[in-house]
């Protein structure tokens, strides 16, 4: 089958910026054309795709979420999860190893892509543990999972505590060419936090999470990825102290990415109001001040990507007492959103988000993401124009945990492609 979209601006930053057509043929992309250039062939076998008013970017890819399988199909799948992110524009997620059990040997592993071959939506590569069950004492087997298919190595969820096991970690996964994600969290300094040290958590009287427990850790690992040279990349990070250790550290090239997540330069922890478990994340929602400097490293390169830590669960695990409530968030439909309203409000351009939604994370996977003939035909048609309500009820996502029910929002994908197949089509949601 040949599938041709006409009509859209073309946006592959540093490659390609105006009005093009995309012939695609089967699973490839085979043709990148000026709007008066003849299209090869009879045109007879064409589904031709109307894209005027849309931008076709390279597949967005959102590199941290939890897509709960094996162990907690209750909270999510991994077909609701990849049907989840073609909603959300995405192509590909890259899956965090915290699953029951954890995936932390090639077995694992096969079942996750076995379940992803079956599933309709996005691709999924798999992150591998870092240590056996992510328990933090032995490294866990990472050869052989790269061998199966794992794109990165992570505890996340947990940090790894013991400073010389991750150095051996960095070491052997250098060795692989496989980056590391970091969950920087010093768990003496969390010490039964729940929210954000500060006024906020005085206020309501639950206990608080300092932004040294997440920046003490970073500062570790950028110190460990000198050691090693081996490729660090921070997860969701939310406040100024780890933004200005990484920025310094990206000064002196020492071999650090970092990401953070939409809810970090959305919301603040006065926004945590009345015990609402929906606004309960690890790490927490920080101070107004922190949002600035998180704004601030997207704009000035420090923060190479948005992910969206998407983390479901089930109405029970969240209707709970503030302290008792699980930490995470849903975000797979609405990180583009979220993050387009940067580029409403000035603080990056369209390209640059495309960057560090589509190029940086594919980049950072080792994964090919350009619109060039020859490619797979990942592809995200984006709406800049549309308003709309986020409705929690609309979601494919097994779950509703969302702090972001009822906000209004300008822009969304509407049509998502995966190796030439729509995975997501708005006219059908
Ligand atoms: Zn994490």
């Amino acid at each position: 089958m040949r599938t041709l979209i006409e009509g859209a601006r073309v946006l592959d930053p540093g490659k390609l910026d105006g009005y093009k057509t995309v012939l695609i043929e089967g699973h490839t992309i085979t043709a990148v054309l000026d709007p008066s250039d003849p299209v090869p062939g009879n045109g007879q076998d064409l589904v031709r795709i109307d894209a005027r008013g849309l931008v076709l970017v390279p597949g967005l890819m959102d590199i941290h979420v939890h897509l709960r399988e094996p162990g907690h199909e209750y909270k999510e799948t991994i077909a609701t999860g990849m049907a989840a992110a073609a909603r959300g524009g995405f192509t590909a997620v890259c899956a965090m190893p915290n699953t029951c059990p954890v995936n932390d040997n090639a077995q694992v592993t096969a079942f996750i892509l076995e379940k992803a071959r079956a599933g309709k939506g996005a691709r999924v590569y798999p992150a591998g543990a870092v240590t056996r069950g992510s328990a933090g004492t032995h490294l866990a087997e990472i050869r052989d999972m790269q061998l199966a298919g794992i794109k990165a190595v992570s505890d996340d969820g947990r940090p790894v505590e013991n400073a010389q096991l991750m150095r051996r970690a960095l070491e052997y996964s250098g060795g692989l060419s496989l980056p590391v994600f970091v969950h920087a969290e010093d768990l003496s300094l969390v010490n039964g936090g729940a929210m954000n040290e500060g006024p906020a958590a005085t206020l309501w009287g639950i206990p608080g999470i300092p932004n040294a427990a997440e920046a003490v850790m970073v500062a570790r690992d950028i110190l460990l990825s000198r050691l090693t040279g081996a490729h660090v990349h921070f997860c969701h990070i939310s406040c100024e102290e780890s933004i200005d250790l990484i920025r310094t550290a990206k000064q002196q090239n020492v071999r650090v990415t970092c990401e953070t997540a939409p809810h970090y330069f959305t919301l603040t922890d006065e926004d945590v109001k009345g015990y609402d478990t929906r606004f309960k994340m690890n790490p927490p929602l920080r101070s107004g001040k922190d949002r600035q400097a998180v704004i601030q490293g997207l704009s000035d390169g420090t923060v190479d990507v948005i992910a969206s830590d998407h983390a479901p669960h089930s109405k029970e695990e969240k209707d709970l007492e503030f302290d008792r409530a699980a930490f995470g968030i849903v975000g797979l439909e609405t990180a583009l959103p979220l993050s387009l309203k940067l580029v409403q409000d000035g603080h990056l351009t369209l390209p640059d988000l495309v960057c560090k939604m589509s190029k940086h994370p594919a980049r950072i996977l080792g994964i090919p993401n350009d619109i060039i003939p020859g490619n797979p035909a990942d592809l995200t048609l984006i709406d800049l124009e549309g308003k709309w309500v986020i409705d929690p009820d609309r979601f494919v996502s097994k779950s509703r945990n969302t702090p972001f029910a009822g906000m209004a929002v300008q822009g969304r994908a509407v049509a998502t492609m995966v190796g030439g197949t729509l995975v997501y089509d708005r006219r059908y949601d």
